[in-house]
């Protein structure tokens, strides 16, 4: 049983809280009824996403089944261009772990795939709420949650720009491989801020320029960035974020940040 109590999902739109009506939840502000699917709160379901958006989104849906398999973890740390022993996943979950050493309370992980992180983060004195834009990797990830009986994961349909959380509610935040897939990084990254209590984490995975497959591909799409760091940085700044501290490997780019205190 998880120490923490459960924060409460809210409406997307007016972040006002949500009432549960058979099981769906119900904005009465909005008059927006968001539907629970396999214990998933679809907060997209009436919603239009950009282009770039759904196609990720559908991208996602189908590598979910495989998105964790040793297979596709191969193919992608090869692709990044990471060496030495450790696959790309757990390289990446280390470095979460060791920016959010010691936090305790909710982490929100943005982007969360098959709750990839979320699951490997949450403990007894730890929550997290993993957001995507893919019901087939939430279901996924749901699928290991329940399989593995992780506690203290919570899961929703959501896009970074709207999350159904209050102000000031996370101790900590992570956002995988998916920072430079946002149409707009500052409007993502300030919802973030957003979500975060003063001082709070933030733990980011995202890719910069190089010249490996991965890169060639993204820079043949206009939607998707690479940053340089000092963009970022600025960025995160006017995100309402400080302490930027990257790590460079191959074209993988982990960072820490941390909401500003103000
Ligand atoms: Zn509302």
């Amino acid at each position: 049983m998880s120490e923490i109590t459960p924060i409460g999902f809210v409406c997307p739109k007016c972040k006002r809280p949500l009432r549960s009506v058979n099981n769906a939840l119900f904005c009465k502000e909005c008059d927006r009824t968001y539907p629970i699917a396999d214990g998933i709160p679809d907060f997209l379901s009436q919603a239009s996403l950009a282009p770039s958006t759904l196609h990720i989104a559908k991208t996602m849906d189908f590598v979910a089944p495989i998105y964790e398999s040793r297979f596709f973890i191969s193919v992608l740390t090869k692709l990044s261009g990471v060496s030495g022993g450790l696959r790309l996943f757990d390289r990446i979950a280390s470095f979460h772990s060791e920016t959010l050493k010691g936090i305790t309370g909710s982490v929100l992980d943005v982007a969360c795939g098959p709750a990839t992180y979320s699951r490997r983060l949450a403990s007894p004195s730890r929550n997290v709420y993993g957001i995507d834009v893919s019901m087939g990797v939430l279901r996924q990830g749901m699928t290991y949650v329940v399989r593995d009986g992780v506690l203290g994961v919570y899961l929703a349909r959501s896009r970074v720009e709207e999350l159904p959380f209050e102000n000031a509610v996370f101790d900590g935040g992570i956002c995988s491989g998916s920072l430079h897939l946002f149409p707009d990084t500052v409007l993502s990254l300030r919802e973030i801020a957003r979500t975060m209590k003063p001082g709070a984490p933030l733990s980011v995975q995202t890719f910069v320029a190089g010249t490996t497959l991965i890169n060639r591909f993204v820079q043949k799409r206009s939607w998707l960035h690479i940053f340089e760091l000092s963009k970022l940085q600025q960025y995160l700044m006017e995100a309402g974020f400080e302490e930027f501290q990257p790590k460079l490997e191959g074209i993988v780019l982990t960072f820490s940040a941390r909401k500003s205190i103000r």
